[in-house]
């Protein structure tokens, strides 16, 4: 009862803006039906008292006729309003969740991409995202049933208590017990949908690796489907038998709930033939009441029914409004200062960044240099932080500490997508978008993505025109084998896909992480063949595992647990004799024959 208020704020809202003009007729509609049901009781009243007259022989048959007319006119709004009540519910329901889920996007594209790397907030997302698909309806059908509800309520009682006063008392004190009923099997389903959200979405992730082509192979290759599907199951049967115990409960609370009411609706009746029997009231008068008596028990049930599926769909409307909340607050965060279109001089100055779910410093007080057109490389082992720092050059993340300047303008000050329009990137984990040729590499800049001379330009650059002119449709051929018609390309090929992303994007600052990772050994050297005739001239950072990519940059970093530990060219760094020659003579030996 208490929380009623505010969830009914929330689902108002939340309609009104999805569905100002369909909900504005519902409750209309619904007001109308109200009125019409106050009067159809006093129509009663008089089609009765007209229907003994007539059999009494006072009255003639043409005098009960306006009555009879009108009730039957008052009957067909009646219906009506009941049909249109189901559809509009069905129609809000469908606007609200687009609505959601609009306001859910917004939330997920418009976060900086550090709120990806916490837990909380994926969470939260991936809550908000599946309840706004299947909640919305249920809340649009517990608004339009409360408000029908309250305004027929309202309509039928001040019928009632035109006709006798004392019934009204009655009939609502029949339906308390009822009302604590459905608020109890409510709470019983909140707390069980509560406690449920960890295991769905653990049995949620299950069965997505069970279907997903991602990891089919490795599913049947490690013979995992059995295993899988048994903690699968053992979720849903932990689940059912939850469900099982909660359905019971409500069933029990529920008949004790009905079987009271009942009785005091047995209890009102009687009180009804005892004012007849009395004299209080006369026969039309006593019908009438009794029809007041039943419709207002019919709408009593149908407000705590309603009530209890607003009730369900709060967990969905609190989560959801406190997550959308979050959009504004990111909006006036974002600062409005631009960045230059590039720079001649780009400088990281004492930079650190630490992940906020981690403690130690992904990047520990990290300075270096670029000039406009160099090819800079970084090295270092797993996890030393070099993704971490590329992400924070391409305006990504943002520095915990330090300053990255582009010819002294700090970056980290403008706003993160102005920084962003001057940088190319690909990342280890590059995506694979199931469009077309064409558009997987015109989504590089999709200002321009009608330029097909463009996009074939950075598919040649790439190496990715080779094989994409061999595709049945060649440009214009799906990719991904998802969709029907689609063509599955090997990893390699894919990268390319990436990289010819990246060139046509043709930003003045590359940055490439592992861009070679997946080429055979003569791909990437054809691609590194004249690796300044591929950049272009433009300012490029690399960051690679394999050293011949690496060798001939102007100048290389070398990290170390989020340190730069030595810098240089690969002459000075072999001469030096520290990491990187250790690297570099490790990686060389591999392919050294030790007899020779
Ligand atoms: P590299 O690219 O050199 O392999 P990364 O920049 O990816 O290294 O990672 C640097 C450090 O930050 C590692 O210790 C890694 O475990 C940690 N790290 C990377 N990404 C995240 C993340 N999203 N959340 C928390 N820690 C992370």
């Amino acid at each position: 009862m208490r929380r009623l208020p505010r969830l009914l704020r929330g689902a108002l809202s939340l309609t009104w803006s999805a569905a100002r003009k369909e909900f504005a007729a519902s409750a209309a509609l619904q007001l109308a039906a109200a009125a019409c049901m106050a009067a159809q009781i006093l129509i009663v009243q008089r089609a009765l008292s007209g229907v003994i007259g007539v059999a009494e022989g006072k009255e003639d048959i043409s005098d009960v006729l306006p009555a009879i007319l009108a009730l039957a006119a008052v009957s067909t709004v009646l219906t009506f309003a009941n049909i249109a009540r189901t559809e509009l519910q069905r129609l809000l329901g469908e606007l609200v969740a687009r609505r959601a889920l609009d306001q859910v996007l917004d939330v997920s594209t418009g976060v900086e991409l550090l709120a990806y790397d916490s837990p909380t907030f994926l969470d939260r997302l991936q809550r908000a995202r599946t309840n706004a698909v299947s909640r919305p309806a249920q809340m649009a059908t517990g608004l339009v049933g409360v408000l029908s509800a309250l305004l027929t309520i309202a309509g039928v009682s001040a019928a009632l208590f035109f006709l006798e006063p004392v019934f009204l008392v009655v009939v609502l004190l029949a339906y308390v017990p009822l009302w604590i009923a459905t608020t109890r099997a409510s709470k019983v389903i909140y707390r069980f949908n509560v406690v449920q959200t960890e295991r769905d979405r653990r049995r949620d992730y299950l069965s997505y690796v069970l279907t997903r082509k991602e990891e089919a192979a490795e599913v049947r290759a490690f013979d995992l489907s059995g295993f899988f599907r048994r903690q699968y199951e053992k979720l849903w049967d932990e689940r059912l038998a939850e469900l099982r115990t909660v359905v019971a409960r409500r069933m029990r609370v529920g008949l004790i709930g009905g079987m009271v009411t009942s009785a005091l609706t047995a209890a009102t009746l009687a009180v009804l033939v005892v004012f007849i029997n009395g004299e209080r009231m006369d026969l039309a008068q006593a019908g009438a009441a009794a029809a007041a008596v039943v419709l207002l028990g019919q709408r009593l049930q149908l407000l705590s029914g309603s009530a209890g599926s607003l009730y369900e769909s709060s967990l969905f409307i609190e989560d959801f409004t406190s997550f959308v909340a979050a959009m504004p607050v990111l909006d006036a965060a974002r600062p409005k200062d631009q960045a230059p279109d590039g720079f001649r001089k780009l400088r990281v100055d004492s930079v650190s960044f630490s992940y906020p779910t981690r403690d130690e410093a992904a990047l520990d007080n990290v300075t270096l240099e670029v000039e406009q057109g160099q090819v800079v490389a970084l090295v270092g082992e797993n996890g030393s932080g070099k993704t971490t720092l590329a992400k924070l050059l391409a305006g990504l993340y943002q520095p915990s500490l330090g300053a990255i300047t582009w010819d002294g303008i700090d970056v980290t000050k403008c706003d993160p997508l102005s920084v962003r329009r001057s940088v190319g990137v690909i990342f280890q984990d590059f995506a694979k978008y199931m469009l077309t040729a064409h558009d997987n590499i015109a989504t590089g800049r999709h200002e321009r993505f009608d330029l097909r001379d463009e996009v074939v330009r950075a598919a040649r650059r790439s190496g990715a025109d080779s094989f994409i002119s061999r595709l049945p449709k060649g440009y214009d051929g799906r990719l991904g084998s998802p969709f029907l018609g689609g063509n599955d390309l090997s990893v390699g090929q894919w990268q390319r896909m990436a990289l010819a992303r990246a060139f046509f994007r043709d930003a003045p600052f590359l940055i490439l992480d592992e861009p070679t990772a997946a080429l055979d050994p003569r791909s990437e050297a054809d691609l590194f063949e004249n690796v300044r005739e591929l950049y272009g001239g433009r300012t490029v950072l690399l960051i690679s595992h394999r050293f011949s990519t690496v060798r001939s940059a102007d100048m290389i970093f070398v990290l170390f647990a989020g340190r730069i530990v030595e810098r240089g060219t690969h002459e000075q760094l072999m001469d030096i004799a520290g990491l990187y020659a250790e690297l570099f003579t490790l990686q060389a030996a591999g392919f050294l024959d030790p007899q020779q």
